[in-house]
């Protein structure tokens, strides 16, 4: 069986994550999409809140699973039974980042490797960070992200619920 992994922190998912796994979940028999805990990184919404949002994306497609992680990627690829961890990537500002990551994981774990899906052009300008940051002054965030998201990260802003 041919398992990847798609790490992220999802906060919140956009249709650039999304696009990446519908992709990604035509090319491998599993993919789990893994929210990852970054104690380093404030979020606005919790890891429980970005699992839900994630399962309930994807309930149609049963190759693709949800969970969340802490620790270090290649451990929890390795005790997943995945050799394959997917990133996507926007432009070459992502790409020094992301070779360095992907190189130090190789090193990590020699049989773990890192595939890059290059993000479609129309979401290349897109990132939770806008995502968020647009949705703080209450503009328009419906090209970014699906409707009920948009809605739980809008009511976020509204309560001054950022964590
Ligand atoms: P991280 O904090 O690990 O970068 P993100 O949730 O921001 O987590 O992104 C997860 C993965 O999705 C990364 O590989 C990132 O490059 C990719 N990604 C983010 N936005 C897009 C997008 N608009 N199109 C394609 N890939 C994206």
């Amino acid at each position: 069986m041919n398992k990847a992994i798609y790490p992220g922190s999802f906060d919140p998912v956009t249709y650039g994550h999304i696009d990446i796994i519908k992709r990604a979940s035509h090319i491998f028999d599993e993919l789990i999409v893994a929210v990852l805990v970054n104690k380093g990184k404030s979020s606005l919404f919790s890891i429980e809140e970005r699992v839900k949002m994630l399962e309930e994306l994807f309930a149609d497609l049963p190759n693709v699973k949800v969970a969340s992680y802490e620790g270090l990627l290649v451990d929890f690829a390795v005790e997943n039974n995945a050799k394959v961890i997917v990133r996507g990537l926007r432009a070459v500002t992502d790409f020094e980042y992301e070779l360095q990551m992907a190189q130090t994981n190789n090193v990590l774990r020699n049989e773990v490797d890192t595939i890059f899906l290059i993000t479609k052009l129309e979401y290349a300008y897109l990132s939770s960070s806008t995502v968020k940051e647009v949705a703080s002054y209450g503009g328009d965030i419906s090209k970014f992200v699906p409707e009920n998201i948009a809605e739980l990260t809008y009511e976020k802003y509204k309560k001054g619920n950022t964590k």
